[in-house]
């Protein structure tokens, strides 16, 4: 059961319901209602420049320049379709088709590359080297429409694999790379924004993919089109979400989350506080990098605490479980199992006189000089005297707790 409810917790959800939508609209093979049809053939550039650039604002504005550049790739691909053919010498089939064929690489390069903000020198290089690529896509479609045509009809794969659309041939290869490798990436660290860019590359070149009436296909372009732009804003606020109540060194929720939950908690709960024993010690032997990966490593045993327990790094070294539902008595064994887990797992760390210069730490490291140490953990639990107590008050009795626990020896739980 803990990968539903990780699954349930997570951001996939929300784009799995847009990739959903947009599945529905390409399934369903019909018209449109009236209704909806006149907004998008009518409405679809302002709609789309409207969500592009609000996207766009958005991601800038929390520090997402690749969101926001991203965003550009879509609106600028969405914006050749309509309006390319009318100026060039390419049929609109065949700016869609090379659109495809730019846009997943792009969208992968930005989800894959470090956040630059816009105006730095790398964000300016990014914003030339895609500039330059539309620039010699205009120019090609204007001067040399053979070749876009060349390009975008290649052949090279079995009739089977490619009868069935009308994207490019490329691009039916590399959607798929490119959706794997957000898979991957996903798998290996939960964020959003690869979700968004995920589940964007996938609406937007099944969105470029012209096949049907011109008009029906200009609406499954626009209404596509607009899911990714909407999927993109919706990571981009989840990722907003994660920033204010998730903490950034453990993932763990924050302080603030914490006060969050006290404030709406009610009735019968737990609140366990715990602090790891002697840590401005380790601080000082090992250095704080290595002091970082010991609260890493202690967040990891904190969340799996068990007991229905929601673990929050309350500050510093200082972790928090708070138990809607339950009584003091009923955690502590919980509690109990926690403390003897972090006790009993080493935790190995290089030598405290560990030499500078990279090179030589590297012949060291397989001498045995990278040694184990014992980290311990403290921890005091309260819950409220009586209905109506103070969140803040039980936060106070399991610090005092914590701080007999301290007293009583460390490495220990105290009620
Ligand atoms: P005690 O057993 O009584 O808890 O002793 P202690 O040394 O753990 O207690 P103290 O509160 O004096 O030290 C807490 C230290 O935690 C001080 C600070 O340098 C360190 N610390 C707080 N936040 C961080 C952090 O984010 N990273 C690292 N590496 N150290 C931190
Ligand atoms: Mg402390
Ligand atoms: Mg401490």
């Amino acid at each position: 059961m803990g990968w539903l409810k990780r699954l349930l917790a997570s951001s996939w959800l929300p784009h799995a319901g847009l990739l959903a939508a947009a599945l529905a609209w390409l399934a369903a093979g019909k018209p449109a209602p009236p209704s909806v049809a006149r907004v998008l053939v009518h409405s679809g550039v302002e709609l789309t420049l409207l969500l592009g650039g609000s996207l766009a604002l958005l991601a800038l504005l929390y520090q997402r320049a690749n969101t926001a550049l991203q965003a550009l790739v879509i609106v600028a691909a969405y914006l050749w379709v309509a309006f390319g053919p009318a100026l060039t010498e390419i049929s609109t089939q065949a700016a869609a088709a090379s659109a495809a064929l730019l846009v997943p690489p792009n969208l992968l390069a930005l989800a894959l590359l470090d956040e630059r903000g816009l105006l730095s020198p790398a964000g300016i290089l990014r914003l030339l080297i895609l500039g330059g690529q539309g620039a010699a896509v205009a120019a090609l479609a204007y001067g040399l429409p053979q070749a876009v045509y060349g390009i975008t009809q290649a052949s090279f794969l079995p009739p089977l694999l490619s009868a069935w659309t009308a994207l490019p041939e490329q691009a039916l290869v590399l959607v798929p790379l490119a959706a794997a490798a957000l898979l991957v990436i996903a798998w290996l660290e939960l964020t959003p924004l690869v979700f968004g860019a995920f589940s964007a590359l996938l609406t937007t070149t099944a969105g470029l993919d012209l096949t049907g009436p011109p008009q029906q296909a200009a609406m499954t372009t626009t209404a596509l089109v607009l899911l990714a732009l909407l999927s993109l804003l919706l990571a981009t606020l989840q990722e907003a979400y994660r920033l204010a109540f998730r903490d950034g060194l453990t993932g763990l929720p924050n302080r603030r989350a914490l006060d969050a939950l006290l404030a709406r908690l009610g009735g019968r709960y737990a609140i366990a506080m715990m602090d790891v024993d002697h840590f401005k010690g380790f601080n000082d032997t090992y250095g704080h990098e290595v002091g970082d990966q010991v609260l890493k490593r202690v967040a990891r045993f904190v969340e799996r605490a068990g007991g229905g327990g929601q673990p929050f790094r309350y500050g510093g070294e200082e972790f928090a479980i708070v138990f809607p539902g339950q009584g003091a008595e009923a955690v502590k064994g919980h509690l109990e199992a926690l403390r003897a887990a972090v006790a009993e797992a080493p935790f190995r760390v290089r030598g405290a006189q560990r030499p500078k210069d990279d090179q030589k730490g590297e012949r060291q490291r397989g001498s045995g000089d990278a040694k184990s140490v014992q980290i311990t953990i403290s921890i005091g639990v309260a819950a409220p005297q009586e209905r109506g107590t103070p969140a803040s008050e039980v936060i106070e009795a399991a610090d005092q707790a914590l701080y007999r626990a301290k007293r009583g020896g460390r490495n220990r739980l105290a009620t």
